[in-house]
């Protein structure tokens, strides 16, 4: 009995391959991630405000305006 005859193992875990890239970031993204599909990018979960920040930066207006367009819409 030798402990030589035992296979080398690899010390770390097989690599995982991505299964895509943050549209944000640029970041890989594995299986299991937590991600938000946004008219077909891919975000993870932890850029999702920063992307949001962009995404919606047309809709950024002064609360004041926002409060005014509540009278008479819902949409606010
Ligand atoms: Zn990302």
């Amino acid at each position: 009995m030798s402990y030589w005859d035992v296979p080398e193992r690899p010390l770390e875990p097989p690599e995982e391959h991505p299964v895509g890239y943050c549209d944000h970031c640029g970041g890989e993204v594995y299986e299991g991630d937590t991600v938000y599909r946004i008219d077909g990018q891919c975000i993870h979960d932890d850029c999702l405000e920063d992307f949001a920040k962009d995404y919606f930066a047309d809709c950024k207006e002064e609360v004041e305006v926002c409060v005014k367009a509540r009278a008479w819409t819902d949409d606010c």
